[in-house]
C-alpha cells in the first residue's frame, strides 16, 4: 500500500505498493542500466533489445545503442502496428538462435512492440489476427522492460497495445506481461516536457476513470485511489525542469496504472478517444483522451475536465484540438460507430443500463464538441 510520498532518494528502498496481483518482477534502482544489464548477464543468454531511437541523442542510453542485438524503433510517429511486429518477428526467425529475452527500453510504445514481438514469435500467424481477448496463444521469450517514461504501467500490463490495419487494440494475454521492470525514474531525465506532461495525463486519466467504475475490482479502485492522488500532486506542479523527486512519484503512480488496470477498467473519455485515435494515425493516445476529458463535462461531475484544464494552465500546455490533428466532422460517424462499441467501458462507467444514455446521439454530439473547437 502508497503512504504518502516517495523520494529519489528513497526509491530503491520502496516495498511493493500495490495491492493487485501482478506477474512482474519489479527492480526500483538508481542505475537502472547498469542493472538491467547485470541481471541479464546473470540470468539470460541471449538477449535481444527493442529501443526508442528517440534515446538516441541521450549518453545515457549509448551503452544499450553499442549492442548489436537490437531493434530501433521511431515511437514518435504511432503507436507500433501490427506489421512492425511481424518485421522483427520475421527479422528474429532468420537468426540460427532464438533470443531468450527481449528486452523493450523505451516509453509505452516501445514495451508493447517488445510484448507483442515476444509472444508473436511464439505463434504462427500474424500480429493482427491476435489483436484482442482471449485468445489461446503460446508463451514466447521472457519480456524485460525498462520504461523511460511513467505513465500508465506498460511495464507491468499484460497488454500490447497495437495499431492494425482496421483497428487500434492491443493482444490481452497474460503472457505478454513482462517478466522483469527495471523502473529507474531518472531515466526519463531527457525526455520532453510535453511527453512527460501527456503521459501522467493519460496516469491521471486512468486512474481517475477505474475510481469512478462500477465494474473494477476492489484492489483496482484502491490501486487507482493512491494513484490518483500521486498523479493530481505531480500535475500540480510545473513540470518544465525535470525533477527526480517527481519523477519517482511518476513511477509510483505509473505502476498503479498497471497493476489497477489489471483488475480494472476506464470509461467514457476512453471510449471517445478510441474514436479520434482510429481516424488519426499520429494522434497520441495520451493527447487524444485529454481531447476526450475537454468534451465529457457533462459526465463527470467531480472535476475531471477541471483538474484537466487547471494542470495544462500550470504546466502552460495549450488545450490540444481535434482539428489540429486532421479531424473534423467528416469523421464523426465512423468515430461514432468506433466509440459505440466500446461496450464494455460504458458499461464500466454507466451500469447494466448504459443504453438507456449511451446512443449515437449521445456519442456524435460529444464529438461534434470536439470538432467545434
Ligand atoms: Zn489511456
Amino acid at each position: 500500500m502508497y503512504d504518502g510520498t516517495t523520494s529519489y532518494e528513497n526509491f530503491n528502498s520502496a516495498r511493493p505498493w500495490w495491492r493487485t496481483n501482478i506477474f512482474t518482477e519489479i527492480v526500483t534502482s538508481r542505475d537502472g542500466i547498469g542493472d538491467l544489464r547485470r541481471l541479464l548477464s546473470e540470468r539470460t543468454a541471449r538477449p535481444f533489445f527493442i529501443v526508442d531511437e528517440i534515446l538516441k541523442p541521450q549518453t545515457a542510453f549509448a551503452p544499450i545503442f553499442a549492442l548489436d542485438r537490437k531493434f530501433v524503433f521511431d515511437a514518435s510517429y504511432s503507436e507500433p502496428r501490427t506489421h512492425d511486429v511481424d518485421r522483427v518477428v520475421a527479422l528474429l526467425k532468420n537468426e540460427r538462435d532464438m533470443p531468450d529475452a527481449i528486452v523493450g527500453v523505451g516509453g509505452g510504445a516501445a514495451m508493447d512492440l517488445t510484448k507483442a514481438v515476444s509472444i508473436c514469435l511464439a505463434n504462427p500467424r500474424p500480429a493482427a489476427e491476435y489483436q484482442g481477448y482471449g485468445m489461446d496463444m503460446e508463451r514466447g521469450p521472457d519480456v524485460w522492460v525498462l520504461p523511460t517514461l511513467a505513465g500508465t504501467g506498460a511495464e507491468v500490463t499484460p497488454i500490447a497495445v497495437l495499431r492494425g490495419p482496421e483497428k487500434k487494440l492491443g493482444i490481452n494475454n497474460n503472457n505478454v506481461a513482462p517478466k522483469m521492470a527495471v523502473i529507474d525514474p531518472a531515466l526519463s531525465a531527457g525526455a520532453k516536457k510535453f511527453n512527460r506532461f501527456f503521459s501522467m495525463m493519460d496516469c491521471f486519466f486512468h486512474h481517475y476513470e477505474i475510481t469512478h467504475s462500477g465494474t473494477s475490482a476492489p484492489d483496482a479502485v484502491l490501486d487507482s485511489r493512491d494513484g490518483l492522488n500521486i498523479a493530481r500532486r505531480v500535475l500540480s506542479c510545473d513540470l518544465s525542469e525535470f525533477d527526480a523527486d517527481r519523477a519517482a512519484e511518476s513511477a509510483v503512480a505509473s505502476v498503479l496504472g498497471g497493476s489497477s488496470s489489471i483488475g480494472g477498467r476506464v470509461g467514457v473519455s476512453h471510449a471517445i478517444s478510441y474514436g479520434l485515435s482510429n481516424a488519426s494515425p499520429h494522434l497520441p493516445h495520451s493527447v487524444a483522451v485529454a481531447i476526450s476529458m475537454l468534451a465529457c463535462g457533462g459526465v463527470y461531475r467531480d472535476g475531471g475536465l477541471e483538474d484537466t484544464v487547471k494542470f495544462m494552465e500550470i504546466n502552460g500546455i495549450e488545450r490540444p484540438t481535434a482539428r489540429e490533428y486532421g479531424i473534423f466532422e467528416s469523421h464523426i460517424p465512423g468515430m461514432t460507430r468506433t466509440a459505440l462499441g466500446m461496450e464494455k467501458l460504458w458499461l464500466s462507467h454507466f451500469g447494466e443500463n448504459w443504453r438507456d444514455t449511451v446512443n449515437e446521439k449521445f456519442v456524435s454530439d460529444i464529438y461534434k464538441k470536439i470538432v467545434s473547437v
